[in-house]
């Protein structure tokens, strides 16, 4: 193998892309690092923009895939692809077509559908899989005093029971509450369709303050925060402000991650997973040879 530091040289990096006929892949085998990884990443949150700006910087090749739910997406470094796959078939064939070497599905935790495609396709096509999860709210220290239920018609038969309802559960499980006639629904935009007559939808995108948070509230009178288990911190401060004012919470949890798929709560983990783990154990790279 080549020797050199840690950080590669770039006259040593150019010379090792240029060498290299098996593939896109550069492994040092010194150094277990990868300097060169063609990765898709599976986003429309903050760890996957974060991931993409991380891998660019690096020297990677990346190309991130969004739903193309939001009509004004924020900026990504790399290059950006927009729309559904046609399931997990049509997710192998991209990865296959477009010679990708990691897959790293960085989307919402509650985002399940094109996660299971990933499995699929990563199992399929022999594609290295990683998820980036934000850390569950399980572990709260207040976690103990919520009402956890498996579904948002749970939830909502359970909203029921109070009677000013703020619910901050996405855009697109609101179809599930609309038997609630009080509510305060916080989302980053409407849906599509017509919200309930006598709801009040607030657009705003996290993060939000504990402050904030509290004299939204106090404002409106809330009896019970309904929220999901999308963890970390961005959109925390709620549950410490629901907790401080003894507002309920009901919590939705999230589907369980596939045991067999590594997970790392960071885009930084993440780019250590891009960087070390070995070509020559990734499956991908013998596409060719089945
Ligand atoms: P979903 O229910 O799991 O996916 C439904 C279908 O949308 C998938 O089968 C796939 O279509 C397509 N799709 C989803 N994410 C995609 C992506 N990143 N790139 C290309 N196609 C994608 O997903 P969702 O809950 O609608 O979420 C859609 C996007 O919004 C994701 O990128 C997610 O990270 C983001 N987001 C979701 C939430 C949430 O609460 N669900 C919150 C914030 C952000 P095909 O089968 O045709 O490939």
């Amino acid at each position: 193998g080549i020797s050199y530091g840690a950080r590669a040289p770039s006259q040593v990096l150019r010379a090792c892309q240029g060498s290299q006929s098996w593939g896109q892949i550069t492994n040092d085998w010194t150094m277990g690092l990868n300097v060169h990884v063609k990765t898709l990443i599976l986003g429309g949150t903050k760890e996957g923009r974060d991931l993409a700006e991380l891998l660019a910087e690096n020297g990677h090749e990346v190309t991130t895939s969004l739903a193309g739910r939001v009509r004004r997406p924020a900026h990504i470094a790399g290059e950006v692809r927009v729309g559904g796959f046609g399931g997990a078939n049509g997710l192998a064939v991209w990865l296959v077509d477009n010679g990708i070497d990691r897959l790293v599905d960085a989307t919402h935790p509650f985002a399940e559908r094109i996660s299971t495609n990933a499995v699929a396709a990563c199992r399929s096509t022999g594609t290295p899989l990683l998820r980036i999860s934000r850390p569950s709210w399980a572990s709260h220290p207040l976690a103990g005093t919520w009402t956890w239920v498996d579904s948002h018609d749970e939830a909502s038969r359970e909203a029921a029971g109070y009677e000013k309802v703020l619910l901050t559960v996405g855009k697109q499980s609101l179809d599930h509450y609309r038997n609630l006639p009080d509510v305060a629904a916080r989302m980053v935009e409407l849906p599509e369709e017509p919200l309930p007559g006598s709801w009040r939808p607030l657009l705003e995108r996290g993060p939000f303050t504990v402050d904030s948070e509290k004299e939204l509230l106090r404002d409106l009178g809330v009896d019970v925060l309904v929220t999901k288990d999308s963890g970390g911190s961005l959109t925390e401060a709620k549950l410490t402000a629901a907790g401080d004012l003894g507002v309920q919470v009901i919590m939705v949890r999230r589907a369980p991650v596939p045991k067999d798929v590594p997970q790392v709560a960071t885009p930084r983990e993440a780019l250590a997973w891009v960087n070390e783990v070995p070509a020559w154990q990734a499956p991908g790279r013998a596409r060719g040879m089945y």
